[in-house]
């Protein structure tokens, strides 16, 4: 079967809620589409005017990020029964900024993809390289760590529902979007590392976005390929431009 397409925008630190609900109007009559998924990832104080929002569209709630615990003495946090409470779908988990600047691990994101499985939320769990780490031909050694320990325990059926989103790191909010051959090639070798972690059909159920600058024009092309099933757009999904993302066909 035909795995359906997953676009979701990460908004980043970026809309204060009463921008948030008017983004929401705004991008809700362009966003209707057949074709795919559409995730709205979303800061954690938005969440319950984005979900209010999106009522009646065809746009679900993900957070940026969460914690591993469901509750306690974690000061700043955000459970995942919170998330589900509040009517959220998706979690983005382990992107490179939290690993750069919260000092995220593997070890970390696995933790909270474990998490995000057991309350049924499901995880869009990023990876990605440096730009040195590209030059240095290491890329699909890091990804394959990232990815093995991001899954660790996971079951195959828990495995099949994820999404794994690839961003290199030198394309995010630069405007150097990977080339289509560069971010497929990635996003296959990804599958196969699945494939080998658990079998062929896990391989073949489990959604894999690029994400890295993706825009309106680079869109098509990018989402064409065999093994990209979608995106995880940062800058271009906070204007109209996502409309036209979302339905690249
Ligand atoms: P970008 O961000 O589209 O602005 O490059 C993507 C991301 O970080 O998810």
């Amino acid at each position: 079967m035909a795995r359906k397409k997953i676009i979701a925008g990460n908004w980043k630190m970026n809309m204060t809620p009463s921008e948030a609900v008017e983004l929401v109007n705004t991008l809700k009559s362009l966003v209707v589409t057949e074709e795919a998924d559409v995730v709205f990832c979303v800061p954690a104080i938005d969440i319950i005017p984005v979900v209010e929002a999106a009522k009646g569209s065809n746009i679900q709630v993900g957070a940026e990020n969460m914690y591993f615990e469901e509750k306690g003495a974690y000061t700043g946090e955000i459970s995942p029964n919170m998330l589900t409470d509040a009517g959220v779908k998706y979690v983005v988990l382990g992107h490179s900024e939290r690993r750069e600047y919260f000092a995220e691990t593997n070890e970390t994101v696995n933790k909270k993809m474990l998490k995000a499985f057991e309350h049924g939320l499901t995880p869009i769990m990023c990876c990605g390289e440096t730009l040195e780490q590209r030059e240095q031909g290491v890329t699909m050694d890091f990804i394959r760590q990232q990815v093995k320990v991001g899954f660790q325990n996971v079951t195959a059926d828990q495995a099949k529902t994820a999404v794994i989103a690839y961003e290199p790191i030198w394309a995010i909010g630069t405007g150097k979007t990977a080339t289509t051959e560069q971010a497929q090639e990635v996003c296959k070798a990804i599958r196969e590392c699945i494939a080998e972690v658990y079998d062929e059909a896990t391989a073949e159920a489990i959604r894999i976005q690029y994400g890295g600058s993706v825009n309106a024009a680079t869109a098509p092309e990018l989402f064409a390929q065999p093994d990209i099933d979608g995106g995880l757009v940062g800058g271009a999904s906070l204007k109209p431009d996502f409309g036209k993302i979302v339905n690249w066909k």
